[in-house]
């Protein structure tokens, strides 16, 4: 595949943008939304626990565009419903805490977005309505949500209620609604509407939620994710009804199964304006469980899944220390945030108690929103220019064994310990990549049935188990176009319910026969042998720590067998390993293309123990099979990049987050990496260089096929800005 049709590759289906005098105020603007929460401070004091003046100055401080408020509370509650209102059996407001707020911030021009959590309640207040609760299926009601409130259901009469209340709040002058939520949760909802519903639409029982081998199951998902769509399509119709600026989004998917909490993030981006998502909710044990990569890990999602539909992305960083509410990161924490979800092309909104709207974390965002404001157009109109794009496998996510969920505001962390659990693959890959400075995108099964492939030069599969017939036709005529492949363990081996194929569907262009194969025991101490390189005396000389989940598979004859598994020792002081002759990495002419698989769950050793050749051979795999068009010499593993162009073509921004904080998190100070020596390469010809953030201009020079720039200091975040010639093209993005 050229150079050429890989700029020119063509957008998603609906992702044209208006001509900018049409646009909303939401694409005018950058997306740096500040929430200083005061919800429980009202609670406790009432009028006097409610300070507008101060929350706005300070936001104006720090440059936000618009503004989070609770006229409702936090988590529903009948008593606060703090704007003028007509809800039955509720009091009337004690104050009108909307009117009040909007009489400061308009004048401002700080925009305001109403907060409405449509995922908690209030126990005494959803007592109140027995009738709109979340059911499970012995009929009780859920009451352990944050562990002592209850939840509505989006089928109950409960929804009436909530467009009633939209119409009340939309009659003021606000320029948002924020939905947190919504959510039917995981062991939920079996209540009479939602059963009453599912039998009219499906003929038969709801199945239990973790029923993944029953008939009904698919039809379950699908029935639980579209009420939720539904809900959302419904009260957007209800918004729309008061204009076209009004913006409105609500709390999508992070990336784990779509199932758990019904919200199909595909579903929903058809009916928000914002795809958003808590993915920058990182708290408790921040060393060892949430590394600051899976921001921009949910960033690139959020991306792909937000462009397809036309919209723009955001991600939610939240400034707190949780599970502390009134305790806050530090400053490099936060800046480094934001960082990771900017260089991505996404909005951020940034989100703190009001006590501590003072405190250093929230204090770094005021330069962040100013840059923001100075550069909307290279940070928010543009796409990215990877390469390489990993596959996160919604279908095997919602329906292979093995899959976590991680720790959120709204879900409760489970780790799955099956074998070829897919989360821990995925983070393995994921990784290795942007730990080796690999401009990369995710992309999910809908981007492959819908054709964006070409963009690529390479795509993983990291346990891409379930896969369709549609997708699995895709990824063929992908390599033998001159596309590449790396999949590792059962990728292929289920159909997108989850059901086992009996040949794998990706076999002939991976040149292994997977037919009627099962998982290895464990290995814990055995090794692969390396067949790629010469050894002196016994293959021991090149061995490397084996993954511990392996698949016993024929290979073609064609096929080149790069690396085998020892023979399973039977404890690791037993006696010297011993070449089992069994496949474990095999490379594969297919097509015009190439794949390379692995018979082992790469990904999860790549996550949990950094072994230095295997993630050489990934980078050395990377280079062969996608020759990206960055290098950067000796850089840091802490070093995240990201490669994109503006969308007219005329200028390459290359973001580079430096998560170096000297062994600590949370981190108090970045540690600066110092002369950097940047090669671009097949971007056209540049004729400058600039940094945006520290602004300086940088010398180019030219080292055929690459152009190089030295950057002399990185702290934690900047961007380097290289100018196209004017006598050329602009780049071509479709
Ligand atoms: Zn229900």
């Amino acid at each position: 595949m050229s150079a050429s049709t890989v700029i020119n590759s063509t957008e998603p289906a609906g992702s044209s943008a208006p001509p900018a005098g049409r646009l909303p105020w939401w694409r005018r603007e950058p997306l740096s939304i500040v929430e200083l929460a005061d919800a429980l401070h009202v609670a406790k004091f009432g009028r006097r626990g409610f300070d507008p003046g101060r929350s706005i100055a300070r936001m104006v401080e720090l440059n936000a565009t618009a503004a989070h408020v609770f006229p409702l509370g936090c988590h529903l509650d009948g008593n606060v419903l703090l704007f003028r209102h007509h809800s039955p059996g509720d009091p009337p407001p004690a104050f009108d805490y909307l009117q009040e707020w909007l009489d400061l911030s308009r004048p401002v021009g700080l925009r305001t977005v109403v907060y409405f959590n449509v995922h908690s309640v209030k126990a005494h207040h959803a007592r109140r309505h027995p009738d709109w609760q979340q059911r499970r299926i012995d009929g009780s009601a859920k009451e352990n949500v944050y562990n002592v409130e209850s939840s509505f259901c989006v089928n109950s009469p409960w929804r009436n209620w909530v467009l009633d209340r939209l119409r009340e709040l939309c009659a003021y002058p606000i320029d948002g609604i924020f939905f947190d939520g919504p959510v039917v949760f995981d062991d939920c909802c079996y209540c009479e509407h939602c059963r009453r519903s599912f039998r009219e639409q499906f003929g038969s029982q709801m199945p239990p939620t973790d029923a993944l081998d029953h008939e009904a199951f698919p039809a379950l998902v699908e029935f639980r994710s579209g009420s939720l769509a539904n809900f959302v399509r419904d009260s957007r119709n209800v918004i729309r009804e008061f204009g076209d600026e009004l913006l409105f989004y609500v709390n999508a998917n992070p990336l784990y199964p779509s199932r758990i909490h019904a919200r199909d993030n595909r579903k929903l981006a058809e009916h928000v304006d914002i795809l958003a998502s808590e993915g920058g909710f990182l708290g408790g044990d921040l060393m060892r469980e949430n590394p600051l990569w899976k921001v921009s890990l949910n960033a690139k999602l959020l991306e792909a899944q937000a462009s397809a539909a036309g919209v723009p992305h955001l991600v939610f960083d939240c400034l707190t220390h949780t599970p502390w509410t009134s305790y806050s990161l530090p400053a490099a924490e936060a800046t480094l945030l934001w960082a990771s979800s900017v260089a991505h092309g996404a909005g951020t909104w940034m989100s703190c108690y009001r006590d501590a709207m003072d405190r250093p974390g929230l204090r770094a965002i005021g330069s962040l929103y100013q840059f923001a404001r100075q550069h909307t157009r290279e940070l928010f109109d543009t796409r990215s220019l990877a390469d390489v794009a990993i596959l996160v496998s919604d279908a095997t996510l919602n329906h292979y064994r093995g899959a976590d969920v991680p720790q959120t505001d709204l879900a409760v962390e489970r780790r799955n310990i099956a074998a070829g659990n897919v989360t821990h693959e995925l983070y393995g890959w994921y990784s290795a990549l942007w730990s080796s400075q690999v401009p990369l995108d995710l992309i999910d099964d809908r981007c492959i049935v819908d054709g964006i492939l070409d963009r690529y030069r390479l795509i993983i599969l990291p346990n891409s188990a379930c896969l369709s017939d549609s997708c699995a036709q895709k990824l063929l005529e992908f390599v033998r176009r001159g596309g590449n492949l790396i999949a590792s363990f059962e990728t292929g081996l289920y159909d997108e319910r989850g059901r086992r194929r009996s040949r794998g569907a990706l076999d002939e262009a991976f040149g292994v026969t997977r037919a009627g194969v099962g998982i290895s025991p464990p290995r814990q101490w055995d090794y692969l042998f390396d067949h790629t390189r010469p050894y002196r005396d016994s293959p021991l000389e090149l061995c490397v720590p084996s993954p511990t989940c392996a698949l016993s598979v024929r290979t073609d004859p064609q096929a080149q067998v790069l690396m085998t598994f020892s023979a399973p020792l039977a404890d690791r002081y037993v006696d010297l390993a011993e070449d089992s002759g069994q496949a474990a990495v095999v490379r594969h002419h297919f097509g015009q293309g190439q794949c390379v698989y692995f018979a082992c769950d790469f990904g999860a050793a790549l996550r949990a123990w950094r072994i230095p050749e295997h993630l050489a051979l990934v980078r050395d795999l990377v280079w062969q099979l996608a020759r990206p068009r960055l290098r950067i010499d000796g850089a840091s593993p802490c070093l995240e990049v990201s490669l994109r162009a503006t969308r007219d073509g005329r200028s390459v921004l290359l973001h580079l987050v430096n998560y170096d904080g000297g062994m600590t998190r949370p981190m108090q100070r970045v540690l600066p990496l110092h002369d950097l020596t940047i090669g671009v390469r097949e971007l056209g010809g540049i004729r400058a260089a600039e940094t945006l953030r520290n602004p300086r201009r940088l010398s180019v020079a030219a080292d055929e096929p690459w152009t190089t720039i030295q950057l002399p200091r990185l702290d934690e975040y900047e961007v380097v800005r290289f100018i196209l010639e004017t006598e050329q093209k602009p780049l071509e993005l479709g």
